[in-house]
């Protein structure tokens, strides 16, 4: 039994589309299971490590507090008397400014404006005078003469005034120039 040249080639082409098919089909499971198996094994491994971070942080959390806990309390920066009186129920707040007892329940101390209301920093409007009486200091009020203080004048102007922040360098310098303590005279 013979084949002619035609069959012969039909039969090779018929095989061929037949590889070429089932290539295709291993092709897509192959990929399939990749696209499907990968992202999952990868995502369970990820979910593992994941929870072992937060257990782990967890209990570092929960040895911190701990600690902190255990620790003794103390009645720094000043002594146990002053901290007894500070807590006591007819203690009266005082400005912080001029001293002026406040019993009010404003934000601004009556006798010199000082911002003196207990959760002013936390009321955007308010929160502007406290910001401004801050840095008014920088340029007017005797301030301790510091690297840490200047470097916070310097940032709190470049968030207030942004672009216009070297005007107040300008007075703030001058200012913490004028404070320079002056060298002791010579005797005459
Ligand atoms: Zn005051």
């Amino acid at each position: 039994m013979g084949f002619s040249k035609m069959e012969l080639l039909g039969l090779w082409q018929t095989t061929h589309k037949c590889r070429q098919s089932i290539r295709i089909m291993i092709g897509l499971y192959t990929s399939r299971g990749v696209l499907h198996d990968l992202p999952m094994a990868l995502s369970g491994e990820h979910t593992v490590a994941l929870l072992a971070i937060l257990v782990i942080c967890a209990w570092e959390v929960y040895r911190l507090a701990a600690w902190v806990m255990a620790a003794p309390r103390t009645a720094d920066p000043w002594g146990p008397d002053i901290e007894l009186s500070l807590n006591r129920d007819d203690a009266v707040p005082v400005c912080h400014h001029c001293f002026t007892p406040q019993e009010h329940n404003g934000w601004f101390c009556p006798t010199c404006g000082a911002i003196v209301g207990r959760y002013g920093n936390y009321m955007p409007y308010v929160r502007v005078f406290a910001i401004g009486e801050v840095l008014r200091a920088g340029t007017t009020k005797r301030v301790p003469r510091s690297a840490l203080i200047t470097i916070g004048f310097i940032l709190l102007s470049i968030d207030m005034f942004a672009v216009a922040a070297p005007v107040y360098w300008f007075f703030l310098f001058r200012n913490l120039r004028r404070l320079r303590p002056m060298p002791p005279a010579p005797p005459s």
